[in-house]
């Protein structure tokens, strides 16, 4: 488990940049943490840095659910923000076969997939600490941390 400390929306950014550099897909990354604690500015970072596409043509997909990045390796980003733990919808995303392409999926307001029995290699979380102070941990699964 790791914890970082950033003092500017840019810092979020960077130290998204500097994660994407672990994340090998097939890969499930879940982000924990209220509104506006930094999730899609981290993934902003993530997305940029895994080469999908630049930092500001990330946008939250609060409304469409899913957005797509990339080509040949993509990345899908994911809010859950709307929707209601337990719900059928979730289901109907298809999240798992999205997984199983080779892809790297980032989930906003990841404590909401609930048992939808997917196992996520990266689960971080944000906690607004007042200002523009976040901490962010990233804790990956044993697997991973061999890499
Ligand atoms: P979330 O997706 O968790 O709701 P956003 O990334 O959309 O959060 O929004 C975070 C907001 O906080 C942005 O307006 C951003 O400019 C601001 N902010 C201030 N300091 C930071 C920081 N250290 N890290 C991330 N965002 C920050
Ligand atoms: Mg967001």
């Amino acid at each position: 488990m790791r914890c970082y400390l950033t003092h500017s929306p840019e810092e979020t950014t960077l130290l998204g940049r500097e994660l994407a550099a672990d994340l090998r897909p097939p890969c499930l990354a879940v982000l924990e943490g209220d509104l506006g604690s930094g999730k899609t500015t981290l993934v902003k970072g993530i997305v940029a840095g895994l080469g999908a596409c630049p930092e500001e043509e990330v946008h939250s997909p609060s409304f469409a659910l899913v957005h797509e990045y990339g080509q040949d390796r993509k990345v899908y980003h994911v809010d859950l923000f709307r929707i209601e733990g337990g719900n059928r919808e979730l289901g109907t995303l298809g999240l798992g076969e999205l997984v199983d392409q080779e892809a790297t999926v980032l989930v906003e307001w990841g404590e909401k997939l609930g048992d939808l029995g997917l196992v996520p290699q990266v689960g971080i979380k944000l906690e607004h600490l007042g200002g523009d102070k976040r901490r962010i941990t990233v804790e990956r699964r044993a697997k991973d941390s061999s890499r």
